[in-house]
């Protein structure tokens, strides 16, 4: 596998040679959003010059263009993650939106009085919250797989709960706050032995690493692609087409629908089913570009990458006195994001003193309110990591948690 030249990838994002207050911008939250590369920017500047019409729609050359190129970015994504067709790929705002349209629509076929949903402890705020309004709504019951000291998932309060048969196990790939990679494949093994539908939040997955949903065996899987270099407004639920033609459409509106009379709507056929109104056509568009750019650089290239740098920010973070991880540190079950907190600096203030040195990191609470309560802390810092983090990035972080350190006067 080709080592990546991280200083030739890094002329491909321009927002990188910016310098905040003075300073090299070290861009250490990649896991909120990634920067994005020219050749998106340049795709979706050139759709509107070359391409902009509605989709779907018009038999004139631009709408026929601007469908080819839309259609063509949901058979890019399809076959970015192994779906066995794009019509297995409906296009959303993100991965919340995939997320709560299947809670809406899958959820409200299939979930009744007493069911029970199954989620776990680490989840982001966007796979609890639509699941607890469904729960809300129909008289479910939400439970949640604990995690264990090493910050993974506590595989036998798994398997307890699982054998509780409920109706959906939906659960992260990769943590948002811990870092922890979850083994996916083994835990929707076990969900399908007892008949449980699977939801994967792949949102801090598909920008890192090769994913295969045939390989996964889940029913749903949802991602964001403005994690992925591609613009912020489009994002993607993958489901598998048996599930997906069972399911009632969720949104009303144009496009989804196949007729329309004073007297009720016959639905489009998938994917379009899902899709009402008028879509994010640059997103897609966007999304096609960042797929191949990505593509080029290679997925595995880009996991490695990361792994060697998250280590080397362990290895470095660890010389920080006071210094304390939430993440398991194994290379193997640990993506490019390590959350943190220096003795008792606020990481509000901790991420305030970075920003003076043009660091970027993110601090709070994560939108997993609920992983924060069970870490028994009220926020943390978090610095993430992309394909074009460098070691000297890490070095800078290190530095600038030291003068953290002095400016507190910790001991
Ligand atoms: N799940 C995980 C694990 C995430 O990290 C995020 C984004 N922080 C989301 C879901 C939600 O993504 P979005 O806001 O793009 O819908």
């Amino acid at each position: 596998m080709p080592k990546l030249s991280i200083e030739q990838i890094r002329k491909d994002f321009p927002i990188l040679s910016l310098k905040p207050n003075g300073k090299n911008l070290v861009y250490l939250d990649s896991a909120a959003t990634s920067q994005k590369p020219a050749v998106v920017i340049n795709k979706i500047k050139s759709y509107y010059e070359e391409t902009n019409a509605n989709v779907h729609r018009g038999v004139h050359y631009l709408s026929e263009k601007a469908t080819q190129e839309y259609e063509g970015a949901r058979k890019k994504a399809a076959e970015f993650v192994k779906a066995q067709s794009p019509k297995e790929i409906i296009f959303a705002k993100n991965a919340t939106e995939g997320i709560n349209l299947v809670a809406q629509s899958w959820g409200h076929t299939n979930i009744g009085k007493g069911d029970r949903i199954l989620l776990t402890e680490m989840e982001h705020h966007s796979n609890i919250v639509p699941w607890q309004i469904l729960a809300k709504e129909k008289g479910a019951i939400v439970e949640y797989v604990k995690i264990n000291d090493r910050f993974e998932l506590d595989l036998k309060d798994f398997e307890q709960k699982i054998g509780k048969r409920p109706k959906i196990f939906a659960f992260t790939a990769v943590s948002n706050v811990l870092g922890t990679i979850n083994p996916v494949a083994e835990l929707v093994k076990k969900a399908k032995a007892f008949n449980c539908a699977t939801l994967v939040d792949a949102a801090q997955a598909v920008p890192h690493m090769a994913v295969d949903v045939q390989e996964w065996g889940c029913d749903f899987i949802v991602f964001s692609g403005h994690k992925m270099c591609a613009p912020t407004g489009i994002g993607v639920l993958y489901g598998r087409r048996s599930v997906l033609e069972n399911m009632e459409p969720w949104m009303g509106g144009g496009d989804m629908i196949k007729e329309v009379h004073l007297d009720g709507f016959s639905h489009n056929e998938l994917p379009w089913k899902f899709e009402a109104g008028t879509p994010n056509i640059e997103g897609a568009i966007g999304l096609a570009a960042a797929i191949d750019y990505l593509q080029k650089v290679g997925m595995q290239s880009i996991r490695e990458h990361e792994k060697e740098i998250t280590q080397y920010a362990i290895g470095k973070l660890s010389q920080v006195k006071g210094l304390q991880f939430y993440c398991p540190k194994n290379p193997d079950k640990q993506g490019g994001v390590i959350s943190f907190n220096v003795g008792d600096i606020h990481a509000h203030d901790l991420s305030s003193i970075l920003d003076e040195e043009g660091i970027a990191i993110r601090s709070g609470h994560h939108c997993a309110q609920p992983l924060m309560e069970k870490l028994g802390i009220a926020s943390a810092a978090r610095a993430s990591f992309y394909f074009y983090t460098t070691a000297a990035e890490i070095d800078a972080l290190a530095a600038a948690l030291e003068k953290a350190r002095e400016v507190f006067k910790l001991k």
